[in-house]
């Protein structure tokens, strides 16, 4: 694998539905490609049908899938806001594993670059909010209700729209005739879910991404002194994704919030922390112009200060230590929490609904030139 992470993409257009509409001959229901012959229609769809195999992906368990798909329905309703203004399309964008993606949508894949590796589904249509409710298992995943009775919802299909863009032959009141515009039809209301691989720009190619965490991490990591310091990266994951990563390592766990701690501080963390992520690059940077970039998670002359008993100044007085020290020491902070919506009615289906963040906190963060 090269040095590339990926991006989840999910685009949808927010307006009012009407009712239903006839097909055309030839033309592909999903991304409403027009083919000459039934053949070129059959090809089509045999092409697609090969998109929707990926051998090389590992099996997700079917709980890492559920859940993933309850946190995709949680994503896309905190995007759904009370306001007018909000109306109009919509695209989320949020990291996301390959093998997560697949799990979900597979057999909804509509297109599959082999070159790049990105892949995009397509849902439109009279039927397609059913369809996306039934792979979602939630028919409230593109509805939200407000206090004052307003709801927002996703509309994937305009049967007057539908109507215009598939009408053949439009003539003014003068019966002269107007042009089609095909355009129409491929804006459409629709939902667009599309994965993409990220390229990172380091420039020595570390084999970085292999690991998805360790992309994450690295993006935060710049070339410029103005960024050292401690640095905190917040992003989505899924509950049994962070345990798979750090069990063994987790410190501190509430069972009232469920939410998760784990501490990496010491001399020998930073080779821990490799040997988790299987990764020795995984807080290091390296840039065109010689520079590089790197986590601190010890630092040694700190560490003393922070660990001697008594200080007495050049009077022979004491001065009392400070025990802060110790907690402010460089060290590796990695949190997973519970995030709850703000879904006015709850809607009885937020016990499925797992909203839950992580929140990695480097603490000491240097860059250094060479
Ligand atoms: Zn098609």
């Amino acid at each position: 694998m090269n040095a590339k992470a990926n991006s989840l993409y999910i685009s949808t257009i927010l307006t009012p539905p009407q009712s239903p509409t006839t097909p055309q001959k030839h033309e592909c229901a999903i991304c409403k490609v027009s083919y000459k012959t039934k053949l070129g229609l059959t090809r089509h769809k045999n092409i697609i049908q090969k998109y929707n195999v990926q051998e090389r992906l590992y099996t997700l368990p079917s709980e890492a899938i559920s859940d993933f798909k309850a946190h995709l329905v949680y994503i896309i309703q905190s995007k759904l806001k009370g306001h007018f203004s909000q109306s109009g399309r919509q695209t989320i964008s949020f990291p996301c594993l390959e093998s997560l993606f697949f799990g979900v949508f597979k057999g909804y894949i509509h297109h599959y670059n082999y070159r790049s590796g990105n892949y995009k589904c397509l849902f439109q249509g009279p039927d397609t909010y059913t369809q996306v409710s039934n792979l979602f298992g939630n028919s409230n995943w593109g509805r939200k209700f407000f206090d004052n009775n307003q709801q927002t919802y996703i509309i994937l299909f305009d049967a007057r729209a539908e109507v215009e863009a598939n009408q053949e032959d439009i003539f003014d009141s003068y019966g002269k005739k107007i042009p089609k515009n095909r355009l129409k039809k491929f804006k459409l209301p629709k939902l667009i879910v599309e994965w993409k691989y990220r390229r990172t720009n380091d420039a020595k190619d570390n084999k970085t991404s292999a690991a998805h965490l360790v992309y994450i991490i690295q993006s935060k990591l710049k070339g410029h002194f103005s960024q050292s310091g401690r640095q905190t990266i917040s992003f989505p994951c899924l509950e049994s994704l962070f345990f798979g990563v750090f069990k063994g390592y987790i410190h501190h766990y509430n069972y009232r919030s469920g939410n998760y701690k784990c501490l990496f501080q010491g001399p020998d963390t930073y080779t821990q922390v490799s040997n988790l992520f299987g990764n020795s690059n995984w807080g290091r940077k390296f840039f065109d112009n010689n520079q590089q970039t790197y986590i601190i998670l010890f630092d040694a002359r700190a560490e003393v200060e922070a660990n001697q008993e008594d200080i007495f100044d050049s009077y022979g007085k004491k001065i009392p230590k400070n025990r802060l020290k110790k907690f402010k020491l460089p060290k590796l902070i990695v949190e997973w929490k519970y995030r709850r919506t703000n879904d006015a009615k709850d809607n009885k289906t937020s016990a499925d609904y797992r909203y839950r963040y992580r929140f990695i906190k480097y603490i000491r963060f240097r860059s250094f030139l060479e």
